[in-house]
């Protein structure tokens, strides 16, 4: 069993970084990284890809499927209360503040 994944940023082995370089002289290769599997990225987009800059990659590229999986067809709302409240800023001066506040409709 193994415990890495291969990155899955479509540009990963693109990259000139030394970590990649892999072949002997004469046939050299970038290789797209390995991603270990470890206990501290859970199953984030650290589990998949080796940098932020990969994941957008992949993001970029793969929206539309992506977006395809839970689309937004509807505005969501969440019902708050507004609050006007005195305050002061860090040089003393008074004003008022807008506290939003979330309302709890039982879990709704
Ligand atoms: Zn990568």
């Amino acid at each position: 069993m193994s415990n890495f994944v291969w990155c899955h940023g479509p540009s990963c082995h693109k990259s000139h970084t030394q970590d990649r370089i892999r072949g002997v002289k004469g046939s050299k290769v970038l290789r797209t990284r390995k991603v270990p599997i470890t206990g501290f990225s859970g199953n984030t987009m650290y589990s998949y890809f080796c940098s932020q800059g990969c994941y957008n990659d992949f993001a970029n590229k793969h929206v539309r499927e992506v977006i395809a999986i839970a689309p937004r067809l509807e505005a969501l709302e969440t019902p708050i209360n507004v609050v006007k409240e005195p305050a002061r800023d860090w040089r003393g001066n008074d004003y008022m503040e807008t506290k939003i506040i979330a309302v709890d409709n039982n879990g709704g």
